[in-house]
């Protein structure tokens, strides 16, 4: 794992000093304890004036000090009007010889040396845990982390599904592990590298799997790291990173988040102005080191759009490598490097949980494996097996099944003519995604759930496949009103998704009699609304048009729910009974009720 260095000599001298303060002012305190003298009776003090045996004495506030002929210090204290009303008593003494001294009482407020004492040091502790708690936030820069020796190594092995851009780094392995080489020949080596890419995909770990296979130091910041409102810190944590990073002959420094220091300059409040300081220090700093030093910055960022052109620079980021989300080859490649470091039983199928999972990234597939291994764990058994794979990967997409959630009769059977209205129609029309599960087991904020896998992932979507989807989600309000005469709340999360695709398909893809047009509302969204601003009559005709392609939904779910209602009826009653169905026994059930009917 990765170990922060700390070295904070000022918080040592900080806690040094406030210990000495306070054995000071406790050693002040018990030592004035210590030599108080002894106090006698009055009754004494009034014999030793009598009988010629007081020397000096001192009256104070409340107490009186005397020192008698015979060298003894004592105190007393008299009662308290004795003081005031006894002007002879003075006289004698004086007669007898006797030096009197009068000490003023202390001003009212001021602070006896203990107490003095005793306040620095609480003062001193207070300042000490004040610095405690905010040093290395304002005063010290912050420290890159670096790998240390017995971290696990990551290697290209452990990176899988981004072929494409291991082939892009593997020249910088080359040239890390033997800079001789190239720069002997005057080749110039990009100083930095830019990984994009959704979060997950892997950006972090390819950065260290080439540290791995160079067997170089692995320097780690994250662009957060430098963000500061005071001014100046985030360009002095820059500093310290590279001031690290020369202390190796070769390392990579990799800058997570890359964007969150690297935005735009411009604009003028003050936290703009810290940002640009950073910025410009990353840049300085960049430009600093020789190309045939041996370091190699590699940032991550999923916002490219938002940098400042000035990191993208020839001689700072100029090779960029694209990260995306894996395609099912590079699913399945993922989950076996993930499945080697768990006990998964031989027989279980990746490519299909691979065939399950579109659109997940590299660290939604981690998760996924670890999660299996924790349901086999909680099962007691010792391998993981296939269905674990399934059902983790249900939990990742659908939600937790929510079992303590009891519905009532009614909401039950609602449910299942809903969810089965969406399978049947999902069934029958050959241009729907094939069915993988349906359940009326309450997961996650839905009470069912209609579950539809693609054969192969999607990059584009065609008109057919489009209607189909709206079709299909139509199909759970549209039993509603055939099968139980009423219409329910559930179907809203049908319904926005059923608009939010026939707007796209209206303003977006150019799919309607409006034809190949954007068009986006005036307002639709924060600051877009120039360049396509519409007028009112056109906004209404793409009303219109979007009305059109959901009626035209509803519509075909109704024909197609309407012919087919003991196929309705049939897996309704199924789900009641067994709650959750996958693919092979919609099947059957459907098959069954074509041949009834
Ligand atoms: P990013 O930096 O892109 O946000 P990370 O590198 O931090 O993503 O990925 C987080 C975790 O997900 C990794 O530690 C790893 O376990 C897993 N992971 C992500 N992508 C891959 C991949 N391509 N191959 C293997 N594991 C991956």
């Amino acid at each position: 794992m990765l170990s922060p260095l700390f070295h904070r000599p000022r918080f040592l001298i900080a806690a040094a000093v406030a210990a000495v303060i306070l054995a000071v002012a406790v050693g002040v305190y018990v030592g004035r304890r210590q030599t108080t003298t002894q106090t006698i009776a009055f009754s004494e003090f009034l014999q030793y004036a009598k009988t010629g045996q007081i020397a000096r004495v001192a009256f104070a506030d409340r107490t009186i000090d005397l020192a008698l002929r015979d060298g003894r210090t004592l105190k007393t204290v008299p009662p308290p009007e004795f003081l005031t009303a006894n002007a002879p008593f003075y006289t004698e003494l004086a007669d007898r010889g006797v030096r009197i001294e009068v000490q003023p009482a202390p001003e009212p407020g001021a602070l006896s040396l203990s107490a003095l004492a005793l306040a620095g040091g609480f003062l001193a502790l207070l300042g000490f845990t004040v610095y405690r708690t905010t040093a290395g936030r304002i005063h010290t820069p912050g420290r890159a982390k670096i790998a240390e020796r017995g971290d696990h190594v990551v290697t290209f092995q452990d990176v899988a599904g981004v072929d494409e851009a291991k082939d892009e780094v593997k020249e910088i392995v080359d040239f890390l592990k033997e800079p001789e080489r190239y720069s002997a020949i005057g080749g110039r080596i990009p100083k930095g590298v830019l990984l994009i890419g959704p979060p997950g995909t892997g950006k972090t770990l390819l950065a260290r799997s080439i540290a791995g296979e160079a067997g170089v130091p692995f320097l780690f910041a994250s662009g957060s790291d430098f963000v500061e409102m005071y001014a100046g810190v985030g360009a002095a944590r820059v500093r310290r990173l590279f001031k690290d990073a020369r202390r190796h002959k070769s390392c990579i420094v990799f800058i997570d988040e890359l964007d969150a220091v690297g935005r735009s300059r411009g604009g003028s409040s003050l936290s703009h102005e810290e940002r640009e300081q950073t910025l410009n220090q990353l840049l300085v700093e960049m430009d600093g080191f020789e190309a045939t030093l041996g370091i190699v910055v590699i940032a991550a960022t999923n916002r490219p759009d938002i940098l400042d052109p000035a990191l993208l620079r020839p001689g700072r980021f100029d090779r960029q490598v694209m990260v995306g989300n894996p395609d099912l080859r590079g699913r399945e490649a993922i989950l076996r490097v993930h499945a080697r470091k768990v006990a998964l039983e031989s027989e279980a199928n990746l490519r299909s949980i691979a065939r399950g999972t579109p659109g997940f990234s590299g660290a939604d597939l981690a998760n996924l494996v670890n999660e299996a291994a924790l349901l086999a764990a909680r099962a007691g058994r010792s391998e993981i097996t296939h269905r674990d794979m399934e059902s983790s990967r249900d939990k990742v997409l659908m939600g937790v099944e929510r079992r303590s959630l009891t519905l009532s009769e009614l909401d039950r059977v609602n449910c299942a003519y809903h969810e089965a209205g969406h399978a049947v129609v999902a069934a029958l029309l050959p241009s729907a995604d094939p069915l993988h599960k349906v359940t009326i087991v309450p997961r996650g904020r839905a009470m069912g759930v209609t579950m539809q896998l693609p054969e192969a992932d999607r990059h584009t979507y065609t008109k057919g496949y489009l209607d189909t989807q709206i079709a299909v989600l139509m199909g759970g309000r549209v039993a509603e009103e055939l099968f139980m005469h009423h219409m329910t709340s559930g179907a809203s999360n049908d319904i926005e998704r059923a608009t939010d695709i026939a707007q796209h398909m209206v303003c977006e893809w150019g799919m309607s009699s409006l034809g190949m047009r954007a068009f986006r509302k005036a307002g639709n969204s924060f600051g877009d609304d120039k360049p396509h601003a519409i007028s009112e009559a056109t906004a209404r005709r793409v009303d219109e048009e979007i009305e059109k392609i959901l009626n035209g939904g509803y519509d075909r779910a109704r024909d197609l729910l309407d012919r087919n209602r003991e196929a309705v009826k049939a897996l309704a009653e199924a789900l009641l009974e067994q709650e959750a169905l996958e693919a092979d026994e919609i099947k059957t059930l459907l098959a069954q009720a074509n041949a009834q009917a």
